[in-house]
């Protein structure tokens, strides 16, 4: 069956391609496109035609960095976004408490550190209003948890308890927990809890739901950032269930720095192991283990990334890995042709990242790597003109520096770091590798948004706030570059994904805003009209009438 799509602005990939009129696609695949002249050339009389009136066709979105299962479930959550006070986190906890008595556990998402007094969170503020059952609530960006002290109990975190290595268990003056924990002391107790406590069926709930909501945002692959066992399993699942996913996912195995050389490097192994078991059973071209994740330093609001000058409070967090003790784990990983991504918010951070990209091209020597370095929020000129010259890919989230939550970000940095985050024009002009992406569930997952903040630098949270240097916005074709074969090639996909080209898959979806004509603003009430996956509708939005 051959289906014409026409009267629609279809973008290709390239920021350099003219914006074409028509597409036709067949059995899958993308057949041809350009002028509805050009294309209906290609087809015979019996190729259906759909008129999109004036839509945006683009190749479907590649989320750059994501954690699905995550995702899923904190689209469960009690979401604590857009609570700007202690009182209404309480109150939306008490009404989450109410709404189900009989939770064994309550969980949420999303608090911000400006809402809460001092910026100091407590379990005694959740003990007020729930004290009988765990209640642990990630941060706005999921690299901090507070947890009420139910929770800490069933974690075990006491008085006694050692923070882990890139880590902080928050104590008081005497000592005690208060209930927050940072970086690696969120993911080594709050997460292994959650892990614990979620079962195999959670997670596969957790995942559907996922995809669920990507696929209403117009997005048809996805590179998962902090794959473990857990996450691996829920895939292997869905595969061995359906033969393949809703979209194909590229992962990352995160590496959790233990402080001993010796068990890195067994991650390191087990990563590869579960590269070769993917590559090797079926369901392969839909998941894939492209290579690993270091959690190189923490972040700015927390003052937990790693920065070559002191905060405004005179603090300066070490990274989470040195590159002393990361060098080894990714030349090994490297070995292995395990690509790298590294977390790396803090201009020192990045500064780590490049060493390590350097060491592995000194003891392995050359080959294609797809090295990639995410966040990139204070990143100094050096950096940017080396990532370029050394082909790294800045792996970059507008949706983190939506101005509505950047006060505290530029409050701690207190200088002219504050006004020089997130440098993206001088990363284009350099000539940097872009991929754009969420990392939902950190920043909300809506494409549409994120591609607003992208083209405006306002926010999509408080669209009245100002902008954050307009200077650095993208134009329309840069910023769906990076949204699909930027992201694409970033996340080592092939086969046309992130692209509209004859012969590649046909994976696309058809938005009612088109921003190379359309008013930006028109973007925070974009809908997602059709999803298509091999050349199959995946999502058609019932809603959305055409004019
Ligand atoms: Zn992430």
């Amino acid at each position: 069956m051959t289906t014409v799509f026409t009267n629609g602005a279809v973008f290709t990939g390239s920021a350099h391609a003219p914006v074409s009129e028509a597409m036709a696609i067949r059995d899958g695949r993308v057949l041809s496109v350009g002028s509805r002249e050009a294309v209906r050339s290609t087809v015979d009389d019996s190729a259906a035609e759909v008129d999109v009136n004036g839509a945006l066709i683009a190749p479907g979105f590649v989320e750059a960095h994501t954690h699905m299962v995550m995702l899923g479930q904190t689209l469960d959550k009690v979401q604590l976004r857009d609570c700007r006070s202690l009182e209404e986190i309480q109150e939306r906890l008490r009404l989450r408490r109410e709404e189900q008595p009989d939770a064994a556990f309550i969980l949420g998402a999303g608090w911000m550190f400006e809402a809460i007094p001092g910026g100091r969170p407590t379990a005694s503020m959740i003990d007020a209003v729930i004290a009988d059952i765990p209640v642990l609530l990630d941060s706005n960006d999921v690299h901090s948890a507070w947890v009420n002290t139910v929770a800490m109990n069933a974690m075990g975190i006491g008085a006694e308890t050692p923070n882990p290595p890139g880590g902080q268990i928050v104590r008081d003056t005497v000592g005690d927990a208060t209930g927050l924990l940072l970086e690696s002391a969120a993911i080594e107790y709050a997460w292994s809890y959650l892990e614990a406590i979620a079962t195999d069926d959670d997670r596969d709930r957790f995942l559907d739901s996922a995809f669920r909501v990507y696929l209403e945002n117009g997005v048809t692959a996805a590179t998962d950032m902090a794959i473990g066992e857990a996450e691996a399993a829920a895939f292997r699942r869905r595969l061995d269930r359906d033969g393949h996913l809703p979209f194909p996912v590229a992962g990352y195995w995160l590496l959790r720095p233990t402080g001993d050389s010796a068990r890195d490097l067994e991650s390191v192994a087990r990563a590869a192991e579960m590269r070769d078991q993917f590559a090797a059973g079926p369901g392969s071209d839909w998941f894939r283990i492209v290579g690993v994740k270091f959690i190189l330093d923490g972040v700015i609001d927390a003052c937990t990334a790693a920065m070559r000058e002191p905060y405004v409070d005179g603090s300066q967090a070490e990274p989470i890995w040195s590159f002393e003790s990361a060098a080894p784990v990714a030349t090994a990983a490297d070995a292995r042709e395990l690509e790298l991504a590294m977390h790396a918010i803090g201009d020192h951070a990045s500064e780590i990242a490049l060493r390590l990209v350097e060491e592995c091209g000194r003891i392995n020597g050359p080959r294609p790597r797809a090295t990639r370095i995410e966040h990139l929020e204070s990143v100094t000129d050096s950096t940017i003109a080396r990532m370029a010259a050394l082909g790294v890919t800045a792996s970059i989230q507008p949706v983190h520096c939506d101005p509505a939550i950047m006060a505290n970000w530029m409050g701690v940095l207190g200088d002219e770091r504050g006004e020089t985050g997130f440098p993206w024009r001088l990363m284009r002009e350099s000539g940097v590798r872009m991929a754009l992406g969420t990392d939902a569930p950190t920043a909300p997952h809506i494409t549409s948004h994120n591609l607003f903040i992208a083209l405006t630098t306002r926010s999509a949270l408080a669209p009245g706030d100002e902008s954050y240097h307009p200077e650095r916005a993208f134009s329309p074709g840069q910023a769906l570059e990076a949204l699909t074969l930027g992201a694409a090639s970033a996340g080592r996909f092939e086969d046309g994904i992130g692209r509209i080209v004859p012969g590649g898959r046909a994976n696309f979806t058809v938005i009612d805003v088109n921003p190379f004509s359309d008013d930006y603003q028109k973007l925070l009430d974009a809908h997602t009209l059709s999803t298509f996956v091999d050349g199959e509708p995946v999502f058609a939005n019932e809603d959305a009438v055409s004019e």
